[in-house]
């Protein structure tokens, strides 16, 4: 099996976990924060340079792929790992998060999704089975099982309808996998804000087995309370000897709420999307780099930060690079929020092999600001 999980310490006080995830292309120590390369780029940063911030897994999409520059054009390349120079294990969404946020530009049946390319309006059509055959060719070591990202807010008529299609959908794209040497793939749970939902679509899917589940439909515009109630429900039903994803989540807050609740993964494009527009985080919280007042501030982003950026660069000088557009702002403020989302990770698994999670995130909130 290219997956293998092993639960390496449970936290006393919390719910969360310290594990490692054995796959094709390394271990990877759990909970971790994985950077999003779109379009088979972490947007401003070399694949080297991701390596060196410490990233240990990123993450890619299939829809963006399957349309440019094709999936068979990567494969012929050799797959996603030599086709954009990523030694380090990749995991694959399955394009229907993206599918189904075209709106008026999709149509859903039973058997997959007919959708208009956002990019020449091109007709083309995605099912369970097609979607595995491209994260096939991409060659990810992890892969993920298509569904719908149930919208909030939803009825509990679609949300319904929706999970049950999903689990439907899991089991088509089980039964199409066959390279389970080399490519392992997850389920994913979804049911919306509905717990009775949430508890089928966790038996559905776990009936079926993968080995690895992620929770879906989380953190689509819900509020905070309401999504902290879902993960704090769904994650403990989950099977403790498998590894658990939480989708679209990477603020500070967010990711010490998935690891408390047992989860082991997450992705999101938070961080590098925001240093893109000049806003990092640090230890003391947000800070919006364009602002007027950094023009003479000679320190760096992060007191306590010692990434690449913070030991070279000044907030003056970064700030002069966004205020003239200079790409060279974008990349040092990607550098830094990554950085800091990894270096935060490594802090909390810390925290939990030394039994003081809960007193680290009191730490880390008051600093930051929260509450
Ligand atoms: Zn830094």
């Amino acid at each position: 099996m290219a997956i293998k999980f092993k639960v390496l310490k449970e936290s006393t006080d919390t719910k969360a976990r310290l594990g490692e995830l054995e796959t094709p292309h390394g271990i990877i120590e759990t909970p971790i924060f994985m950077p999003v390369g779109t379009r088979a780029t972490v947007k401003a940063m070399t694949p080297e340079e991701v390596k060196d911030l410490g990233a240990q897994i990123i993450l890619s999409n299939t829809y963006h792929l399957y349309l440019r520059p094709g999936h068979k054009l990567i494969e012929e390349a050799g797959g996603l790992h030599k086709f954009m120079n990523w030694h380090g294990p990749i995991l694959t969404d399955s394009g229907g998060f993206q599918v189904f946020s075209l709106g008026d530009l999709r149509k859903i049946t039973e058997e997959g999704v007919e959708f208009r390319s956002h990019i020449d309006g091109s007709k083309h059509f995605i099912s369970p089975e097609k979607s595995i055959e491209i994260q096939n060719s991409l060659g990810s070591d992890i892969m993920m099982a298509f569904d719908e990202c149930t919208p909030y807010p939803s009825t509990y008529e679609y949300a319904k309808e929706s999970m049950e299609r999903t689990s439907r959908w899991a089991k088509r794209c089980k039964d199409y996998h066959h390279d389970w040497e080399n490519q392992g793939l997850f389920g994913i749970i979804q049911g919306g804000m509905y717990k009775d939902l949430r508890e089928q679509s966790v038996k559905e899917i776990t009936d079926i087995g993968f080995p690895g589940y992620a929770i879906g439909g989380l953190s689509v515009g819900e509020p905070k309370e309401l999504m902290c109630e879902m993960l704090d429900f769904t994650t403990p039903l989950l099977p403790k000897d498998k590894p658990r994803y939480l989708m679209g989540v990477g603020s500070p807050d967010y990711l010490f709420e998935a690891v408390i609740s047992g989860i082991d993964m997450a992705d999101c494009v938070l961080p590098t999307r925001i240093a893109r527009n000049g806003t990092v985080m640090t230890s003391r919280g947000k800070l919006v780099i364009r602002n007027g007042k950094y023009s003479k501030d000679f320190t760096k982003l992060d007191p306590e930060c010692d990434c690449y950026t913070c030991k070279n660069y000044s907030r003056a000088y970064i700030r002069h690079l966004f205020n003239v557009n200079e790409i060279l702002g974008a990349r040092l403020a990607t550098i830094h929020n990554l950085y800091f989302l990894i270096k935060l990770m490594e802090n909390i698994r810390n925290a939990i092999k030394e039994d003081r999670l809960l007193e680290y995130k009191e730490e880390f909130y008051k600093k930051y600001g929260y509450r």
